[in-house]
């Protein structure tokens, strides 16, 4: 048995990323999906671009989801 080397940089395997969100092929410097207009950030081991955490959008989206929460609990289970 023969162990593969341990690549150190993905980047060299790949000319091309994929886009995480559509599969898009995107050159390895792009910051921005050319078919989904999502913001990519560096490739993996997989030959994916990386999801960038947009925290401003899952910060309004769980204050979104408790004010809701406490409105359905407001309108059908308050006494
Ligand atoms: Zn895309």
């Amino acid at each position: 048995m023969v162990k593969s080397k341990k690549v150190a940089d993905a980047s060299l395997l790949y000319s091309l990323k994929k886009c995480p969100y559509c599969h898009n092929m995107l050159k390895l410097d792009a910051n921005r999906c050319d078919g989904c207009k999502n913001r990519v950030g560096a490739i993996n081991k997989a030959g994916f671009a990386q999801k960038l955490i947009n925290w401003k959008a899952y910060t309004v989206s769980a204050l979104a989801w408790g004010a809701f929460f406490v409105y359905i609990w407001w309108a059908f289970f308050k006494e």
